[in-house]
């Protein structure tokens, strides 16, 4: 057989390149190489082996570290230009430091043209070597790629860290496609490396490549600490390998990268578990952070907020609208075709007794599958999600239709300070939103099931009342029949006697309905058609007998506060009492006061609003986001009924709703009652499972309505 002249393979090559470029089908070779200044294993200067091992692999973009230029010690060499003539290839050098009369750093070989490049040198943590970035753009099938080459502090780990986070702060803004090659100094149990995977994909590990990837030392590899790094959106890691050459004291790592992916396919190559990870350790985080109201200091969290939005690149801002009290801000934009959504979180919490809690309120301990801290429920559990639904959809998620919001506000726990000046000074920031989700849905956790999800739609409205009768005073040896507390009794008295009317509200009766399937006959009947049954006198009595559901039903009235004489044989000529009540959606405090002062029927008591009072309003149901929530809940927990939960208490839902957006308390975290007592109580805390699992269900659900 005849050989093929040497010749002929090499024009052969030629044409292809020319005919054909390597990328066209998209697939790219990308190399990171430590090259020691060129001197191999044998301690020899030599760059044309080097140069032979880039040719071998044929690569189209080549990130060294470790390159001369014009230094005594590899004789005054541009290395990197005879690198870039031996290879054909386009080159940008990044001096970081000045060494023995010339230049020694980080570069960039490239088979594209090169349309740009930046240098940026790191701060320095301590006295260590200077060391830098290089950056470049390159087009790619007539998109833009950008391509990077570091090389970090081969002695600290905080060092390494402290580079890491400018690189990143660096690159929050560039747009994916993006490719990150770094000798790290750091191996993947490391903080540098596990604080690049927060941002980047790796390709060794996406590619499932064989072997562990180990590139020092060349001629025993046992450390894996030169990586390739990529952004997922656009790009897919399709295999890696490590090259054999003792032609450094490194290995070069190479890797095929597929560029220019259809963005729909990511939703569903999301690596979770990494994401799962992190969003368990951000949990513990925030939960650190004492934010007790009083005093606050919710300032500590929106700066931990900040940091990680700054980390990723999404826009954000703190007001801080007194010392130590700050709302927080962020925001994804969309094209604009939806109005935005708002996720919003209180960041203050409650304060705690730490001696009645098993674990220190601000500790984060994890115990038994569970995160133990002040706020876990109430509300920085939704928070997080609300936060990991930012950097997922930052990073994976596909164009958005409308801005996806995140808002963190200050004092909901004790005077809502936070919301009232965010609406009251920035409003324009957000009152154009469609819809708002935050806390004040009720789930149920039933035998490791979801039985019940309750989406909040409507809240009652306190309004607080203090009665105040008054009368001749006198000794307590001769009666006064109608002494001030006797018509304050008297008063009271029709008040118990007082049926406040039934009024139905459409989410109750949705409510009713949708639990039905779960209750015993009579009662599933009962429910499922709970307008007619309520008629029946005896069924009404029943119903509006127990707690969990009178409420829901009417305006409620409970005595608490009562007061008179100070002394036994002493009639006061002023008594009073406080009444707490709590008004249904639509109702109107003063139509209340006045069919109050009928029943009390004495013109002489005195009737005061204590309250600051905020009339109480509802969402409709038939919207998108309802359904939404209802049919993934349904898919992800095939035993839930999904429905409409009226709150007995107040949430900040009321005060976005008057804006006119659409205000529902949900959030995919699922409870058992004993889990729902720590709450404003002792010992609250979140299952690892549910940040787990809720990051996911949040984030397709603000995905999916964004789309
Ligand atoms: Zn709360």
């Amino acid at each position: 057989m005849k050989r093929i002249p040497e010749r002929t393979g090499l024009l052969v090559l030629l044409l292809a390149i020319f005919v054909a470029p390597a990328f066209a089908n998209k697939t790219l070779r990308v190399m990171t190489y430590n090259i020691h200044v060129g001197v191999g294993m044998d301690k020899k200067l030599d760059l044309q082996r080097i140069a032979d091992v880039i040719n071998r692999e044929r690569p189209d973009l080549v990130g060294l570290q470790e390159v001369d230029r014009g230094v005594r010690r590899t004789e005054g060499k541009d290395e990197i230009a005879e690198l870039a003539a031996l290879t054909h290839m386009e080159y940008a050098f990044a001096p970081n430091l000045d060494f023995q009369g010339g230049k020694y750093g980080v570069a960039i070989l490239s088979r594209f043209p090169i349309k740009s490049s930046v240098h940026r040198m790191f701060e320095n943590k301590r006295e260590a070597e200077r060391r830098g970035m290089l950056q470049i753009e390159v087009e790619v099938e007539r998109q833009r790629l950008t391509f990077v080459t570091t090389h970090l502090d081969y002695q600290f780990d905080d060092g390494r860290l402290f580079e890491t986070e400018q690189l990143l702060k660096h690159l929050a803004d560039v747009k994916p496609p993006l490719i990150v090659v770094a000798d790290l100094n750091d191996v993947p149990s490391g903080s540098a490396y596990q604080l690049m995977r927060t941002r980047f994909d790796d390709a060794w590990l996406a590619s499932k490549a064989k072997g562990d990837g180990l590139s020092y030392p060349a001629d025993k590899p046992g450390k894996r600490i030169d990586h390739i790094f990529y952004s997922s959106k656009a790009i897919r890691a399709k295999k890696a390998w490590v090259v054999e050459s003792l032609a450094s004291d490194h290995v070069p790592v190479v890797a095929e990268l597929e560029v220019g992916r259809n963005q729909s396919q990511h939703a569903e190559q999301i690596d979770w578990p990494r994401y799962q990870d992190m969003a368990v350790d951000l949990m513990q985080q925030y939960l650190r952070i004492d934010t007790s109201n009083p005093p606050g200091n919710e300032i500590e969290t929106a700066k931990f907020l900040k940091r990680i939005f700054d980390q990723y690149g999404i826009e954000n801002e703190i007001f801080e609208y007194k010392p130590g009290r700050a709302n927080i801000i962020a925001r994804l934009k969309g094209n604009g075709s939806k109005r935005p959504i708002i996720l919003l979180s209180h960041t203050d919490v409650v304060t705690a007794e730490p001696a009645a809690w098993e674990v220190e309120p601000f500790s984060a301990a994890i115990r038994n599958g569970y995160i133990y801290g002040r706020g876990a429920l109430d509300m920085k559990g939704e928070g997080l999600l609300h936060l990991m639904t930012m950097i997922l959809l930052k990073r994976e998620g596909p164009p958005l239709s409308r801005d996806v919001i995140f808002l963190g506000t200050a004092d909901e726990e004790v005077n809502d300070e936070g919301s009232l000046w965010m609406i009251a000074n920035k409003a324009d920031l957000f009152k154009n939103a469609e819809y708002l989700l935050t806390e004040g849905g009720d789930n149920l956790l039933q035998d490791g099931a979801v039985k019940i999800v309750g989406v909040d739609v409507a809240e009652k409205a306190p309004f607080w009342l203090r009665l105040t009768a008054t009368g001749l005073p006198g000794h307590g040896s001769r009666p006064v029949a109608d002494s001030a507390a006797n018509r304050l009794i008297r008063a009271m008295s029709r008040i118990l006697e007082w049926e406040t009317p039934i009024k139905l509200l459409p989410a109750v009766e949705k409510y009713f309905k949708d639990i039905a399937p779960l209750q015993r006959e009579p009662l599933r009947s009962q429910f499922a058609n709970i307008g007619q049954s309520l008629k029946d006198p005896d069924f009404r009595k029943s119903l509006t007998s127990q707690r969990e559901y009178n409420f829901l039903l009417r305006n409620t009235i409970s005595i608490t506060m009562l007061s008179g004489s100070k002394q036994t044989n002493v009639i006061p000529n002023a008594a009073t009492c406080n009444i707490d009540v709590r008004l249904l959606p639509g109702e109107s405090p003063e139509e209340f006061l006045k069919a109050l002062t009928e029943v009390i029927a004495d013109p002489t008591i005195k009737i005061d609003n204590v309250n600051r009072f905020k009339p109480p309003n509802s969402s409709s149901v038939e919207t998108e986001l309802f359904s939404l929530i209802a049919q993934r809940t349904k898919a992800n927990h095939p035993n839930a009924v999904v429905t409409t939960k009226m709150l007995s208490g107040y949430t900040e839902s009321q005060l976005y709703r008057q804006l006119g957006i659409i205000a529902y308390g949900w959030a995919p975290i699922y409870t058992m009652p004993e889990d729902d007592e720590g709450v404003h109580g002792n010992n609250e805390r979140i299952s690892v499972q549910n940040v787990r699992q809720g990051t996911r269900e949040f984030y397709e659900i603000v995905r999916d309505i964004s789309r």
